[in-house]
């Protein structure tokens, strides 16, 4: 049963009205996205494009209602006087108004001058990489790269920051995060991260064998097996679906209608299994809201990269650990009795596990994944400073890559042109996905303390456990705290590397 939010404040009220209508559009172009990616009919783009940029004037128009400016204002001013005396506000209220400002804020410092041309570079720019990928020509990248760059950094200074350009862009996807505490946190990251890969790779790991990878697998049977396991998790059919699409993701059309997609290849269930129960962590966040935000702005994972922790938690703590494959096996031999008939937990363990530093980031194990992120890092804030030219890419790439991972990619599309983020515009993206995987080491600490037996409970198939901590001490709060607040909140410390590299250590010791 759904609870309303009740408040005896008439404006927080207006605002939760507002911010609920929001939301409902921002649901409304969500599906039309969700359904260009899985049902739509080739020619139905021509017009899709339009309606999403109807919806998309519509709810600027909203949002910049100089009424909602007033109100933000009166409510700030308020709740400022009101500090220390307890009066009416709550967590609740005080973070309506500021995720309500945030976004104001952000719609109205940008002109759509800078929208529109934001959104003519980018669809430019993703046609561009797709050429220059695919033909491993990064000579056709360059130009539609400097012009996203050159919008990226205007946008950056319309936001604002205090120290470097580059936080302006984070803050995006990490709110209140900045370069400084990126590199706090990264570097001593990165140096453990480059020694652990060294002890391991002198230690001469055999080659595990090839089970979840390199047999054909029916697509039947791979969907039948992902739903199998993301119901086991705790995801609600009733309030979600699976479906196909290019690339896996995981959409929220309101509160209840979390949907997750997966992608197909005929050669590799392990793909198909890790990213299902990857996107699966990522409904479970947003199933997991507390109702009484259900529709409003902070009815949404409060940043990247705890949406990242939670994704990842499943993934790699869960889904990647020994006891998870020893409840599994057994459903998997049954089911592909030709492929895994006479696989064995250990087996399959090993494979899902194996460190081998390689060109591509998503194929990336645990260890290497981090090294990879952080070579992005360092040259889009190097780009966004203006500190590297975007023709001397490749090689800035290749130098890393070898420093780093000890290879260097034989083409540029192996290399500095394998991802889309960058043509899409996504820049300060990057981090979050380590930051997710530190995150949810340090909330995996935490859980294991409440929870000792848990890789009892995994072993058994029993997810209920973990789904209740979460739920209780992550997803319920939506985007109330913010991500920094909401890691002191569970876990009593700020982000702190530190489990992270203990976890590693430990599996890979
Ligand atoms: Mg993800």
């Amino acid at each position: 049963m759904v609870k309303p939010y009740t408040t005896s404040d008439p404006e927080i009220a207006r605002l939760l009205e507002l911010s609920g209508e929001l939301f409902d559009i921002r649901s409304a172009t969500e599906l039309l996205h969700w359904d260009q990616e899985t049902y739509m009919p080739p020619k139905g783009i021509l017009h899709r494009a339009r309606q999403l940029g109807t919806l998309s004037a519509i709810f600027h128009a909203k949002l910049t209602n100089p009424e909602v400016g007033e109100l933000i204002q009166k409510l700030e001013d308020e709740i400022h006087k009101s500090h220390g005396s307890h009066r009416s506000y709550n967590d609740t209220d005080r973070a309506l108004v500021r995720e309500m400002k945030r976004a104001y804020d952000k719609a109205t410092k940008i002109p759509e001058r800078l929208v529109r041309e934001m959104a003519q570079a980018t669809s430019d720019g993703l046609e561009a990489w797709k050429i220059a990928h695919k033909e491993n020509k990064f000579e056709v990248f360059i130009e539609p790269l400097q012009r996203i760059l050159d919008l990226k950094i205007e946008e950056a200074d319309l936001v604002g920051y205090k120290n470097s350009r580059y936080d302006g862009l984070l803050d995006e996807y990490e709110p209140d995060l900045t370069s400084k505490r990126v590199q706090e946190v990264f570097e001593p990251l990165k140096e453990e991260i480059r020694k652990l890969l060294r002890k391991l790779q002198t230690s001469q790991n055999k080659k595990s064998k090839r089970l979840l990878r390199g047999q054909k697998y029916p697509k039947q049977i791979m969907l039948q097996i992902a739903e199998k396991m993301l119901d086991k998790i705790g995801y609600d059919f009733q309030a979600g679906r699976q479906d196909l699409s290019a690339h896996p993701f995981t959409i929220n059309f309101g509160h209840q209608d979390v949907r997750v997609t997966n992608r197909y290849l005929e050669a590799d269930l392990g793909s198909f299994i890790f990213s299902a129960i990857h996107e699966g962590g990522h409904a479970l966040y947003e199933l997991g809201i507390s109702d009484t935000i259900g529709n409003s702005f902070l009815a949404a994972g409060t940043s990247l990269g705890i949406h990242e922790s939670q994704s990842r938690m499943w993934e790699n703590l869960i889904g990647r650990s020994l006891p998870f494959w020893k409840y599994w096996t057994p459903y998997l031999q049954a089911k592909l009795p030709n492929q895994l008939g006479s696989t064995t937990p250990e087996e399959i363990y090993q494979e899902v596990n194996e460190v081998q530093p390689g060109f591509i980031r998503v194929e990336a194990d645990e260890i290497t994944y981090n090294l990879h992120i952080i070579i992005r890092l360092e040259i889009e804030k190097d780009l966004i400073e203006k500190k590297i030219k975007v023709a001397d890419l490749p090689e800035v790439w290749n130098t890393k890559s070898q420093a780093s991972l000890g290879i260097t990619p034989p083409t540029n599309s192996l290399g500095v042109l394998q991802d889309i983020h960058w043509s899409q515009g996504s820049i300060g993206y990057f981090p979050t996905y380590t930051l997710g995987n530190l995150y949810a080491a340090q909330f995996w600490h935490k859980l294991q303390t409440d929870i000792p037996k848990v890789y009892d409970h995994i072993e058994s198939g029993n997810f209920y456990p973990i789904l209740d901590w979460l739920r209780e001490n992550i997803h319920w709060h939506g985007s109330i705290y913010r991500p920094e607040e909401l890691v002191k909140k569970v876990t009593g410390e700020d982000l702190n590397p530190k489990y992270f590299i203990e976890y590693l250590k430990r599996k890979y010791r």
